[in-house]
């Protein structure tokens, strides 16, 4: 058999370096394509074994049926979310792994960051001092010590930031939809997180059940001036309420690394366009809102993990009867998937 080959897209710098890096000895046949997966350029993938794909591929029903139309037998998406696939779809046609952990830390670490330079002001001060203005005001911040954060998903990701937390000397309270037990997190409901909570960080996946779980109704419930954080997905967030939520001085900061309607933007040079997208531009407007471009898995370590886990998850796959790291529809949703990573799911 000959080398797999493998269409990668929307590749990035920073990706090809670590997956040449991981592919040294030319195992792979690796194609880097830097557009994106849609309908209209999935056919790039012609002659090959597997598409490698990120967060904003949009490997929908579409593309789906014609991957597997030409043969495609494998989705390698080289992050841990999965939103963008159609899981359901996917199933008995190609299947789809994932890289379900390549640094937490990266991620949780990134969360706080935002964290502290918002609450901080370290954004604005940092723009002054440049210009060589030292004034202070403007700049008051708060202490985290005596907080109360209200972390939501508590998976790898949202215990470490839970970790992180509890060393700031806040008080800790979290909603999972499978609490972990006995793991001594002090779960509410999410009434009562939104009601209690001085800082709220969302660690869990987007599902059909949880998109805009932050809404109006929600944001209504929230303390005045509570500092939302979102490192998981943009549209667990209603954008349009949390713009309304910010100019009405109910939520006091947002730190966004992840926006629902980032697939257009975000990766990409705008700096010498006109957006158009007139909630990001309002949103990026405020001096309580900070936002990265989905940049909290960016650090050195993640990517060789990512880089490596994919190319293990592909080689896995092609010459084994196991799938570790194999989703599908059934077990994304703890729902009876015979195979339990055993085997491939079908
Ligand atoms: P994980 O699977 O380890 O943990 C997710 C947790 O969310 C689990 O405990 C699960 O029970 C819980 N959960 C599932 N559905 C829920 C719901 N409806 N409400 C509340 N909790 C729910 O995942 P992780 O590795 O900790 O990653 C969490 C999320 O972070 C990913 O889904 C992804 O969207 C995001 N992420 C973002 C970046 C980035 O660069 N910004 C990088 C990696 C992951």
């Amino acid at each position: 058999m000959g080398k797999t080959k493998i269409a990668f897209f929307d590749v990035k710098e920073y990706d090809r370096k670590s997956f040449e890096d991981a592919n040294k000895i030319d195992e792979f046949d690796i194609v880097y394509l830097e557009t994106r997966l849609t309908q209209d350029t999935c056919k790039l993938a012609e002659g090959c074994d597997a598409v490698c794909v990120f967060v904003n591929d949009d490997v929908n029903v579409s593309v789906i049926d014609k991957l597997a139309e030409m043969g495609v037998k494998l989705v390698a998406l080289r992050c841990a979310g999965y939103n963008n696939v159609d899981i359901e779809h996917a199933y008995g046609k190609i299947h789809v792994v994932r890289v379900p952990a390549y640094s937490p830390y990266a991620v949780a670490e990134h969360a706080i960051a935002l964290l502290l330079t918002s609450i901080r002001r370290i954004h604005k001060a940092y723009i002054r001092t440049k210009d060589f203005n030292f004034s202070l005001n403007g700049l008051t911040g708060f202490d985290l010590h005596g907080k109360t954060v209200g972390v939501v998903g508590t998976g790898k990701i949202g215990r470490i930031f839970i970790d992180i937390c509890r060393g700031f000397g806040m008080r800790v309270i979290a909603y999972d939809k499978f609490p972990a037990q006995g793991s001594g997190i002090d779960y509410v409901t999410l009434d009562e997180l939104w009601e209690r909570s001085d800082i709220i960080s969302f660690h869990c996946p987007l599902t059909d059940e949880n998109r805009h779980m932050v809404n109006s109704e929600s944001i209504s419930k929230m303390k005045k001036g509570v500092v939302i954080i979102n490192t998981s997905r943009g549209a667990l967030i209603d954008s349009e309420a949390l713009v309304d939520g910010i100019k009405a001085r109910k939520i006091g900061a947002a730190c966004l690394d992840v926006y629902e309607e980032e697939s257009d933007v975000f990766f990409h040079d705008y700096s010498n366009h006109i957006v158009n997208d007139d909630t990001l531009a309002r949103l990026i407007s405020m001096p309580n809102v900070i936002v990265t471009s989905h940049q909290a898995f960016l650090t050195s370590e993640a990517l060789a993990n990512i880089a490596d886990t994919t190319l293990s998850n592909i080689r896995e796959f092609f010459e084994r009867d196991t799938c570790s790291n194999e989703i599908c529809y059934k077990c994304a949703n703890l729902s009876n998937c015979k195979q339990e990573h055993t085997k491939k799911c079908f």
